[in-house]
């Protein structure tokens, strides 16, 4: 419990209304069933997380810059969550106040004429696509979905998303930033910095973007981020499409200019090759390996189910491993055709099959609208309760598609003895990103049941494999590197010492909670 001196300093601060510490309430934070075993992988909290002392709602960033000064006079610990979506938003331990910025929920501004929004932590992505198709633009959303907020990804986590191929990922499209710093002062990164508008994140003004997020973002540890400026990127279709009905049964009538493929290719190597030649041709809107095993567990988890028990259909679905989804967005007939002419001609020089989907009835509008939203992961959950990923470092595509292959085999002696639920297997996510750069990631999937004794250790013992493969042969620093640089950070220039110094010069007091950030002292 906070000190009451403390806590009346809160309540007074930004009303009462907006200060709990309700335990009912309290315990909805800690819950966290997704994610919730990384990093201290101790059986007793899965799924919960160590519950906040109290929460707080801050509705503008002067009230962020009023709390964390609270929290400096009485020494209390912070720590920051836009919108929640996995475990890495809650404390990592007792004596922490969780600052939920879900007031703070507003386009502040689509500028259409340098495509860029400025946003604040709340705004989730379907919020903003809606908004920015209007005016012939959308954001990038990453994999994890529309429900998620784009200021945390593009601060403080992750960033990929299903169509990097196009619309890059989030580390390199967050321009101005306003930030809230340990000690309550306010940084404004890039343009703002210097008041010249919010169109850059490396000046005028400082440029502290490998500092502020890196590769992962340091998850909340340190300070809060309260506004950023997102690039937008160009969306040819000229009109609102007309959608009916939610997930599932949504319904359009696919716009002309959209196509959307499957590209079945005959090896790990034909498929490695065809996303070069795709990214040298600069084609495309969204390429990303999305397997048959994602697909069913995402859309017919029942399916899966039954075909699990079924060896021959089991074997001839892994005759198609090696795929991935593909769309076009064009900005007319003429580019349509130019773009699909040469992802034919490339889909047949790597010897592979390719199968238009936009063409089927039905699905075909909910795939494509699902794809473009990003709003179909939540539905990953249906088939075995939980699901993680790991490996997954963002490297040339040659030896992102090498992770996907080795975390596969490490995976297949695990869902072999049970430890994991059945997924095909080779059951990576990921892309190209910014087109010819063609560097990418792949993540592996594994789906497990997180009331599962069995099956939850079999995660748990899964990423500690994988972990331990990527540092031996190495593999780069992936998404399970989070809170993990001291294992990681000899592999990658030391970033862990780096990391270090930045969190105590930016934070003397070690107020911003920075269990999946790097802890002050080595572990
Ligand atoms: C099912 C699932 C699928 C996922 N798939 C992907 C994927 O495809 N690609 C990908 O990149 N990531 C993925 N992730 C991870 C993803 O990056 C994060 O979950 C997402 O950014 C966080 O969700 P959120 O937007 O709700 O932010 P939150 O959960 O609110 O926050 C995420 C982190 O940022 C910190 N943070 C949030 N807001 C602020 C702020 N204003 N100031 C300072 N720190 C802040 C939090 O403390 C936390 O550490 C996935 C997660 C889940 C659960």
């Amino acid at each position: 419990m906070l000190q009451r001196d403390a806590y009346k300093e809160l309540e007074d601060t930004i009303g009462p209304e907006n200060v709990s510490e309700e335990q009912a309430l309290l315990d909805g934070y800690a819950w966290q069933p997704s994610f919730s075993s990384s990093p201290k992988e101790k059986l007793d909290i899965w799924l919960w997380r160590p519950r906040p002392e109290a929460v707080v709602l801050p509705g503008s960033t002067e009230d962020v810059q009023a709390i964390l000064k609270v929290c400096n006079r009485y020494k209390i610990k912070f720590k920051a969550m836009s919108t929640g979506w996995g475990a890495w938003n809650s404390p990592g331990t007792e004596g922490v106040i969780q600052i939920d910025l879900r007031r703070m929920n507003k386009i502040l501004e689509i500028n259409e004429e340098n495509m860029y929004a400025l946003i604040e932590p709340y705004v989730v992505g379907a919020q903003l696509q809606a908004e920015a198709m209007k005016k012939g633009l959308t954001p990038h959303i990453i994999g994890a979905g529309a429900n998620t907020s784009v200021l945390a990804s593009s601060t403080s986590m992750g960033g990929y998303g299903g169509t990097g191929i196009s619309t890059s990922m989030s580390g390199r499209n967050v321009l101005g930033v306003e930030w809230v710093m340990p000690n309550g002062d306010i940084l404004k990164l890039g343009a703002p910095g210097s008041n010249a508008g919010w169109f850059c994140g490396d000046g005028p003004g400082p440029s502290l973007r490998g500092i502020m997020r890196g590769m992962f973002g340091a998850a909340g540890g340190l300070g809060v981020f309260t506004k950023c400026a997102v690039k937008l990127f160009h969306w040819p279709v000229p009109h609102e499409v007309h959608v009916e009905g939610l997930l599932l049964d949504t319904m359009i009538k696919i716009p002309e200019n959209i196509k959307f493929y499957f590209c079945f290719l005959p090896s790990f190597e034909r498929f490695a090759d065809a996303a070069y030649k795709i990214g040298e041709a600069e084609i495309g809107y969204m390429l990303v390996k999305q397997t048959i095993g994602s697909t069913l567990a995402t859309m017919a988890p029942h399916l899966l189910r039954a075909i699990a028990q079924n060896q021959s259909i089991k074997a001839a679905l892994n005759a198609f491993e090696h795929i991935f989804m593909f769309m076009i967005a064009a900005n007319s007939k003429r580019d349509l055709e130019y773009q699909e002419k040469a992802l034919k001609k490339i889909i047949s020089e790597t010897e592979g099959v390719l199968i238009t989907i936009s063409d089927m009835p039905t699905t075909a509008s909910m795939a494509l609208w699902g794809s473009i939203r990003s709003s179909l992961t939540p539905l990953a959950f249906r088939y075995s309760s939980s699901f993680a990923t790991t490996l997954g470092s963002l490297v040339a595509w040659d030896n992102a598609v090498l992770q996907s292959k080795a975390g596969s085999e490490i995976k297949k002696q695990f869902v072999e003895r049970g430890e994991l639920f059945e997924d095909l297997v080779d059951n990576p996510w990921g892309g190209i990103y910014e087109g010819s750069t063609c560097f990418g990631h792949q993540e592996e999937i594994a789906f497990f049941d997180a009331h599962d004794l069995k099956t939850h250790k079999g995660w748990v013992e899964f990423e500690k494999t994988c972990v331990q493969a990527a540092v031996d042969t190495p593999m780069g620093v992936g998404i399970s590197a989070l809170g993990k640089g001291d294992i990681f950070g000899p592999l990658a220039g030391n970033y862990h010492i780096w990391q270090r110094k930045v969190k105590k010069a930016f934070d003397k007091e070690d107020l911003a909670d920075s269990t999946y950030y790097i802890t002050p002292e080595e572990k």
